[in-house]
């Protein structure tokens, strides 16, 4: 392992300390995020409104490093799949989703999930470790260039990705730190520069670090709902049982509190026979009730040895007229990139699984 800084794990602030320590005035942070973030450069020798004698000076104490492309995917529906690795046993998904008027890139926050949702592919596989800043802004770098995106070459033309949802592999609110870090580039003038509109955190419901979340940023939330009451919850989103259903609403509605025009989006997969009859649809009217917000009906994607089926199309759209006669906003999401396993809870990588040894170590010994 390199014990050079790389400079993609700081954030503004982190950076003018860095440069700070190294004796240099602090608009020197700003032009070194603007060529890393805006230009996309990974090599100092670009940067040339440094000095040389910094230049130099950068290259023995500092690196740029991002995640590796191992594989490089398209869909017949213009949706992209990065596998990237990270370190020998661990590697992460990325998607990036093209619409008519944005680009969605959909980033990981670990190497796999602790939290085991009984329908979620990444849950399935355990958990290995937290991923750095460096590693999750720089999904966004590796989807940016990868997607042909090059302003040294073509000017600063309009960035591809337009929206950044956590929405990839992991639970973002337990990376919590690092989630923050990233957030703060994404929405940095001298970095990425998004709205906060149009980055989105999507949680399972950790509640107690929402209620941080809210103290650092204010960025769109998604909230994994699934079921509209705690016993059934408590099977498909398990830690329920530790925030159930009430904590975890009353936390989004605190997190939106103090701006009357924001909604938390409920996200709610389609499990046939599950959780997905008209009944399960008033149940959730009335949950959510009091709370801001417009759903959005995932239809299952499977994986494989999973339980689960999707629902009937049939049974997406009573459920969705039960909400909307409620007058829920509702929405159902397309399934994209399916023909190369990129829909929502479908990622995998490659997870060095640390819970599953433990706990098989406990099982045998
Ligand atoms: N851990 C966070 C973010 C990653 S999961 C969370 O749970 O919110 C992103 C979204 O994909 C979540 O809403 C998740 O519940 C959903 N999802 C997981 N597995 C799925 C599957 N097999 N089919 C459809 N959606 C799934
Ligand atoms: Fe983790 Fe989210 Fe998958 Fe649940 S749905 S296991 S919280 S990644």
């Amino acid at each position: 392992m390199s014990d050079k800084v790389n400079l993609l794990n700081l954030t503004r602030g982190d950076m003018e300390a860095f440069f700070a320590d190294l004796g240099e005035k602090p608009f020197r942070a700003k032009q070194v995020i603007q060529w890393l973030h805006q230009y996309g450069v990974s090599d100092f020798a670009a940067m040339t409104n440094l000095s040389k004698a910094l230049r130099g000076k950068l290259a023995e104490v500092a690196e740029i490093r991002t995640p590796e492309v191992l594989v490089d995917q398209a869909s017949a529906d213009g949706t992209h799949k990065w596998l990237l690795k990270l370190d020998k046993g661990n590697s992460v998904e990325t998607v990036f989703i093209p619409e008519k008027n944005r680009g969605t890139l959909c980033i990981s926050s670990q190497v796999g999930c602790a939290l085991e949702c009984s329908f979620c592919s990444t849950g399935q596989q355990g958990f290995n470790r937290n991923l750095s800043v460096a590693e999750i802004i720089g999904q966004v770098w590796v989807a940016n260039k990868a997607l042909g995106w090059d302003p040294l070459a073509n000017g600063k033309e309009e960035r591809i990705i337009s929206n950044i949802v956590f929405m990839g592999m992991g639970e973002p609110l337990l990376n919590f730190d690092n989630t923050v870090k990233t957030i703060d580039l994404l929405l940095d003038d001298f970095a990425y520069g998004l709205s906060k509109r149009r980055v989105t955190v999507s949680t399972s419901g950790v509640v107690p670090a929402l209620g941080r979340l809210k103290e650092v940023s204010d960025v769109a939330l998604a909230l994994s709902l699934h079921a509209p009451n705690d016993e059934l919850r408590d099977k498909l989103v398990p830690i329920n049982q530790k925030y159930p259903l009430r904590e975890v609403l009353d936390a989004c509605r605190h997190y939106i509190s103090g701006d009357t025009r924001r909604k938390v989006t409920i996200e709610y997969v389609m499990l046939d026979g599950v959780n997905d009859s008209p009944a399960h649809a008033r149940e959730l009217v009335k949950v959510l009730r009091g709370l801001p917000s417009k759903v959005n009906l995932i239809p299952f994607n499977p994986f494989p040895d999973t339980q689960y089926r999707r629902s009937t199309d049939a049974a997406i759209e009573r459920f969705r007229e039960v909400l909307i006669k409620n007058g829920l906003i509702t929405l159902t999401r397309r399934t994209r990139g399916d023909d190369i396993d990129a829909a929502c809870g479908q990622l995998v990588g490659q997870v060095t699984d640390k819970t599953r040894r433990i706990q098989n170590k406990l099982a045998v010994g």
